[in-house]
């Protein structure tokens, strides 16, 4: 495959860009080579600068759920950009936005705007530890929730594959009341909650974990930490960001039956566009700034063209039966990956939840980072490379969940599975 421009490309933004990229996980440092440049993406595929065409399952790591400038969206931006990009001043969007995220999510009864799910994330730990006046939260061992200094401890896919879990710059003292449990772990956060008694403000979780890969909640393991929070005064606080609008209309909270105090959003709400959002309980969400003494503010939040392009990405999920659609492709996809894996006499672990996927090089079930860290990361590197140069693109880590979109077609499938099954024969 002609790389030409993209490799002229990276040459020249590593000599502006630290690394060349602005954000870590676009790098290759985990699978090796470069990234390659993109200028055009429609629908299922994406074609980087020399013009080769690839399949996407990194779908800008989530929110292209529709697929990559779906005509909704594209003419939905264009009408907001002609009456001006952006106003610091309400603007009708902010309301239908709200609304139809309360209707949506029945757990959110108010919701506020930001611009990324780190924001969200960030706000929403603060709001939990405002309202119930305690300062320490847990977290869970390989979920992500953004770049925040408090929460950037055991922290999922960029950490992992870089091999430092926490950052330099973030002093002790700001991660000094952050715990972390492993998932899927009942006695963990039982011990815990015992050695913190009325001093745990919340859980944050990501309530099918796509960070370290993807692995899902076992049966139980939601409704546990439902139950311990109510009952030790805490907050359960659902980091949606990726499952939100993806694994059904209402989240992951709907498919698995859960009622979180708080939610936070982002990737899929945006329809490509810079947004995060967070929301819960009325009396929690009314300690915020302007009625309550928890700060929170930003200057583009609720900026009128993100939410023209969020709007019209939930409002076509809503109308277009998606979670059908993409359910099925998802089944397809998993079928075929694993017949691939076992003709080639590979052992590969496919966890899947809807339209989320990872693959994982072991032959033993993984239900948390520790399990992930089974998975033969050399067989990976070879793996995505030899996809890569069938015109596959997965995500350029062991650790990443992949995604479908709705415009993945059955041909796209069928495609994927059979250059996966020629490149897993010679690995
Ligand atoms: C992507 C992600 C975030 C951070 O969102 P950004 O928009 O990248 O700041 C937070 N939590 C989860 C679960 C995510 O997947």
């Amino acid at each position: 495959m002609n790389r030409t421009q993209s490799e002229k490309l990276f040459a020249e933004a590593l000599k502006y860009i630290p690394g060349g990229v602005n954000s870590p996980v676009r790098a290759f440092r985990a699978v090796g080579g470069n990234p390659f440049f993109v200028n055009r993406a429609s629908g299922s595929k994406v074609w980087d600068v020399d013009g080769n065409e690839l399949i996407d399952y990194v779908c800008t790591w989530g929110p292209a759920i529709l697929g990559h400038a779906h005509p909704k969206i594209i003419s939905a931006i264009k009408t907001a950009a002609e009456f001006g990009t952006s106003f610091g001043i309400p603007n009708p969007l902010e309301v239908t936005m709200a609304k139809l995220i309360c209707e949506l999510v029945p757990s959110v009864k108010k919701i506020r705007m930001t611009s990324s799910g780190t924001e969200a994330c960030m706000s929403a730990i603060r709001l939990a530890r405002g309202f119930t006046r305690r300062d320490k939260i847990i977290k869970f061992d390989g979920c992500y929730h953004g770049h925040v200094d408090s929460l950037l401890v055991r922290a999922g896919s960029g950490a992992l594959t870089f091999g430092h879990p926490d950052s330099a710059g973030i002093p002790a003292a700001f991660t000094s009341h952050t715990i972390v449990a492993p998932y899927n772990d009942v006695e963990a956060v039982k011990a815990i909650f015992a050695a913190n008694k009325n001093e745990i403000a919340g859980i944050i979780v990501e309530p099918v974990p796509g960070n370290a890969g993807l692995y899902l909640p076992k049966p139980g393991y939601l409704e546990f930490l439902r139950e311990i929070t109510a009952a030790n005064g805490a907050l359960l606080i659902f980091d949606e960001v990726m499952t939100g609008f993806r694994l059904a209309k209402g989240g992951a909270q709907e498919r698995f039956g859960i009622t979180p105090d708080l939610s936070t959003f982002g990737k899929v709400i945006g329809g490509g566009l810079p947004v995060g959002a967070f929301g819960g309980r009325a009396e929690i969400m009314d300690y915020l700034a302007p009625l309550g003494p928890v700060y929170q503010a930003g200057t583009l939040s609720g900026n009128p063209i993100a939410m023209a392009a969020g709007l019209a990405n939930l409002e076509e999920l809503d109308r277009c039966g998606a979670y059908d659609r993409l359910e099925k492709i998802g089944e397809q996809l998993e079928a075929g990956m694993m017949d691939a894996a076992k003709s080639a006499n590979i052992p590969v672990r496919l966890n899947r939840c809807g339209s989320m996927f990872c693959g994982y090089f072991t032959s033993e079930p993984v239900h948390n980072v520790a399990d992930a860290m089974h998975s033969d990361r050399e067989r990976f590197k070879k793996f995505f490379h030899g996809m890569l140069d069938a015109g596959v693109y997965f995500a350029p880590s062991q650790f990443e969940a992949g995604f479908i979109s709705t415009a993945h077609t059955a041909a796209d499938i069928e495609k994927t599975v059979q250059a996966a099954a020629k490149v897993l024969r010679n690995l």
